[in-house]
């Protein structure tokens, strides 16, 4: 819902950008702003998807050759996809600030350099995902050039990762793949560890070393050792050297059940390096309206402990999500919306429900919710009110939440996400590209 209000500017420390939402697309426009210098807050109601998802970053999973120029060439074709909209070198600057800020942080991403190619990595069923960057961790499974066997180590009793499944499932593709279980070295835990209660164990390296010695006599003829994506939480990259060294065969992580230990490593460090630049960061605080004065939002109104407080801002980017993350909502008479400016949001072009799935679960091309449901924005990614024009002169929308793809089926939503983060906060700060700037300061 939107307000018409005076701006009572208060005695609020001035915020050039506000982000709402902690998703990959809030957290870099976040990261964007304060490299170019700007007085930056990120309030949102909960952490994104990155949480549950993978932790690798699809930019074009269907792409054979060159995933940029395929990209360049499908955005040339669809004016209204979200890559069209924000432009080829948003695309690129996106994902190199990306790339340069998680390396930044001690997490570094990887991608195949030599063609440009998407990678070919293993799911926890071995299946193989095409995707063009993922945490070295995972980037380390690429079997494009494996000419020997692989690994996969599982831990007995553990129920979110079968190693045998994943490797017949690898054989049947004729990928050569062998599957061992381990046992936890340390005395019964719970009967059902989550993913992080194990990743932190992998922090120890006594706990790592009894893992070794058990790996050690089974890697005659294996090119490369994989497990479960829980190689540590805080000490990831410690952990992830020292399985290699040690096993003397390159290691890889295989992302398993919820929660993603990609997804919450990178949140963690983010969120730190956004701290220690002087953001607020308000992490479970939802925004209830947005404040605006003619064309201009001023501010949000957010519900925190009990009451209602607002926050005010020059520029804000708006970052909410999609339909499972509350950016868009719908109701059972079939309205699509957006809930903090009341947005014109696209839907299906049919009354009610009827139209938004297909009677069978599985279609390639998704179902016609996803794929409409979202917000239509101009080049500089501002959404569009009725007429077609900007509705709103200072508010920009990013990531799942735009329309004119499908982020369950399209395997974009990732590069989507840091294209339009990067367009939107250089639009908002009217930076050209001369400003961007990498991440190079470490200091978490
Ligand atoms: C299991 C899973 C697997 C996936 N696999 C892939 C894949 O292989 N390839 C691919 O391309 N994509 C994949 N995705 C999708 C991709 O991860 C997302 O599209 C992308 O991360 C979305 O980022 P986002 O920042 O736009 O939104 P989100 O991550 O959805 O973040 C939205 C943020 O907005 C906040 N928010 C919402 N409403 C409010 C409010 N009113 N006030 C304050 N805050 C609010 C939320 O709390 C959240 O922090 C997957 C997603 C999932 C869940």
């Amino acid at each position: 819902m939107t307000a018409n209000i005076a701006s009572p500017h208060g005695n609020q420390p001035g915020t050039d950008v506000l982000v709402i939402g902690a998703g990959l697309s809030g957290l870099m426009a976040a990261v964007h702003a304060v490299q170019a210098g700007a007085r930056v807050r990120l309030i949102a109601e909960g952490w994104g998807q990155q949480l549950i998802a993978p932790g690798w970053i699809s930019v074009c999973d269907r792409a054979d050759d060159d995933v940029i120029a395929e990209v360049r060439g499908y955005a040339a074709l669809h004016p209204d996809h979200p890559y069209a909209k924000a432009g080829d070198d948003a695309m690129v600057h996106g994902l190199e600030a990306f790339q340069a800020i998680t390396a930044a942080i001690g997490l570094s991403y990887d991608r195949r350099r030599r063609d440009g190619h998407n990678m070919r990595l293993i799911t926890m069923l071995g299946a193989i995902q095409r995707v063009m960057m993922a945490p070295r961790g995972i980037a380390n499974s690429d079997w494009t050039d494996v000419t020997e066997s692989i690994l996969l180590v599982g831990l007995r009793g553990w129920r979110d990762f079968y190693p045998e499944l994943a490797a017949g499932n690898l054989r049947s593709q004729g990928i050569e793949a062998r599957a061992i279980r381990i046992d936890l070295p340390e005395p019964p835990g719970p009967w059902d560890r989550w993913p992080t209660d194990l990743a932190r164990l992998f922090d120890s390296s006594a706990f790592r070393a009894a893992i070794i010695k058990q790996v050690q006599p089974h890697i005659r003829g294996v090119e490369k050792v994989g497990f479960p994506a829980v190689l540590g939480l805080d000490h990831h990259t410690e952990a992830l050297t020292n399985l290699s060294e040690q096993i003397e065969r390159l290691v890889f992580e295989i992302p398993t059940l919820p929660p993603s230990l990609p997804g919450l490593r990178l949140s963690n460090r983010l969120r730190r390096w956004l701290l220690r630049r002087g953001v607020r960061v308000q992490i479970g605080h939802p925004v209830t309206r947005g404040l605006v004065e003619g064309d201009r939002c001023v501010g949000v109104e957010v519900q925190a402990l009990g009451h209602v407080t607002p926050f005010y801002a020059d520029h804000v980017i708006l970052a909410t999500g999609g339909l499972y993350s509350g950016g868009i909502q719908t109701s059972e008479t079939g309205r699509v919306w957006e809930p903090i400016f009341d947005l014109p949001t696209a839907g299906p072009d049919v009354p009610g429900r009827e139209g938004w799935y297909y009677d069978r679960l599985l279609k390639e091309r998704g179902h016609p919710i996803h794929r409409q449901a979202g917000l239509r924005v101009d080049h500089d990614l501002r959404p569009l009110n009725a007429a077609g024009e900007p509705a709103l002169a200072n508010v920009y929308a990013t990531g799942h939440m735009l329309a004119g793809f499908n982020p369950l089926t399209d395997g974009c939503a990732e590069g989507i996400a840091l294209a339009t983060a990067y367009k939107a906060v250089h639009t908002a700060l009217e930076l050209d590209d001369k400003n961007h700037r990498g991440a190079t300061d470490t200091g978490l």
